[in-house]
């Protein structure tokens, strides 16, 4: 199985820059971190007709702030993660909040005391409550899949009720089919804490994640082409380059010569209004009615910043097909076992390096492609470095 360049293209012996195939978080800070410190020209190509991948934010009518492929809260326990990317942007403390609607009721999400209490309606502590979890509880010690792990956790009646119809709409699957760590992600706690999130730094860029981007991505040693897919650049050049950072999907990558992998899409509906709220609060999910899962006003996010108007996202699950936008990856054994497939023959390619998210084909939150690219850029640095001729 070969790869879409000539073997003339990239060559690790050259002075030539590398190409990085995506300007997501991937991209550029591996981009970012080859030119600061090791002086490595790079070529960064988006087929998006704009930097920041996933991330990318742009502000509505009144200045609100509308992330362009969903909510996008940054939130990490790495000081090396936070620390690295305070020097783009400054950052304003957000409290990720959200509830569910169900029926007509809408009830606070992840599911806590306050839940607790409006379902059975009666006031209660959380020793009431973690008692009442207890004998609700069905009995799987060792889950196996995302619906065994949340019955274990909270019963069936809140499965039901909570879980199910959301987990099917949004993966296009049952949860009995989908990994344990997938439900396992949302916390249950018996508080009226209504964090929807643990790490330690939460918060979002002040003044956006477009401008992070453009401070991150300027640099003299970093060239940058938008709305260009890498089969342009390697039908127009001849490099050599000096190796390619891809943060693409890898079935695309190969031709789809074992077969496309498994993704979900979304396509994503806006409403703006000229008044202050939409929503209750910033995310409203949907998890028994209509084809949507959850609507977003991220405005709620940053109470400091008033503004006469709003704008709300409503997120559709769709298919993925190749030529869609794959937005996560599929998380069963089978999937995983067939992104393993591609993974070990672009693992045999040594001017290769394969990160990201979609790259890696692990739905990673944006501190740890970060993290990722930190961690990959101190590793290809130093080897592309050493022994290279002009
Ligand atoms: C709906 C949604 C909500 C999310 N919310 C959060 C959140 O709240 N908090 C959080 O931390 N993370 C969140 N994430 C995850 C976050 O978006 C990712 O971790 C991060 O943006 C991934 O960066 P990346 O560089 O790996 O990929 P991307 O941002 O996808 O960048 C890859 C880029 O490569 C380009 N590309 C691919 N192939 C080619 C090609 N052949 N030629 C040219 N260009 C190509 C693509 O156009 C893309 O721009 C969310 C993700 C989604 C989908």
């Amino acid at each position: 199985m070969t790869l879409p360049w000539a073997a003339c293209q990239v060559d690790p012996t050259r002075a030539g820059p590398v190409l990085v195939v995506g300007a997501g978080f991937g991209g550029a800070v591996m981009a970012e971190r080859l030119a600061s410190v090791y002086g490595i020209p790079s070529l960064v190509i988006d087929r998006r007709p704009h930097f920041g991948g996933m991330a990318h934010d742009r502000q509505d009518e009144w200045g609100n702030f509308v992330h362009s492929y969903g909510p996008h809260y940054f939130r990490t326990n790495s000081d090396r993660v936070k620390d690295y990317l305070s020097r783009f942007t400054e950052w304003t403390p957000c409290e990720y909040r959200a509830s569910a609607m169900v029926g007509d009721r809408v009830f606070p999400f992840p599911l806590n005391l306050d839940t607790f209490e409006a379902l059975t309606g009666a006031p209660a502590t959380p020793e009431l409550m973690a008692e009442t979890l207890a004998s609700w509880r069905e009995d799987f010690p060792d889950p196996k899949n995302s619906e065994e792990l949340v019955l274990s956790q909270v019963g069936r009646r809140l499965y039901e009720l909570f879980y199910a119809g959301y987990t099917r709409k949004h993966w296009g699957k049952p949860a009995s089919e989908l990994h344990p760590s997938v439900c396992g992600r949302i916390p249950v706690k018996t508080t009226r804490d209504r964090r929807y999130l643990v790490e330690r730094f939460q918060a979002v860029p002040t003044d956006g994640y477009t401008a992070l981007f453009t401070r991150l991505l300027d640099h003299p040693l970093i060239e940058l082409r938008l709305a260009t897919e890498l089969s342009d650049v390697l039908a127009r050049e001849a490099g050599p380059f000096r190796h390619v950072v891809y943060s693409g999907a890898l079935d695309e990558l190969y031709g789809y010569a074992l077969g496309p992998l498994e993704y979900r899409s979304v396509r994503w509906e806006t409403t703006s209004a000229p008044v202050e709220f939409l929503l209750p609060e910033m995310q409203v999910n949907y998890p028994n009615d209509g084809d949507y899962t959850r609507r977003l006003e991220f405005k709620h996010a940053l109470p400091h910043r008033r503004t006469l108007g709003t704008t709300v996202v409503t997120e559709f699950p769709e298919d993925w097909t190749p030529g869609k936008v794959p937005y996560y990856a599929m998380p069963t054994p089978d999937a995983r076992a067939a992104y393993a497939r591609y993974r070990a023959l672009a693992d045999a390619e040594p001017s290769l390096t394969v990160l990201g998210r979609i790259g890696s084909y692990v739905n990673y939150n944006m501190d740890q492609v970060t993290a990722q690219a930190l961690a990959l850029s101190d590793e290809l640095g130093p080897r592309l470095t050493q022994g290279r001729a002009a």
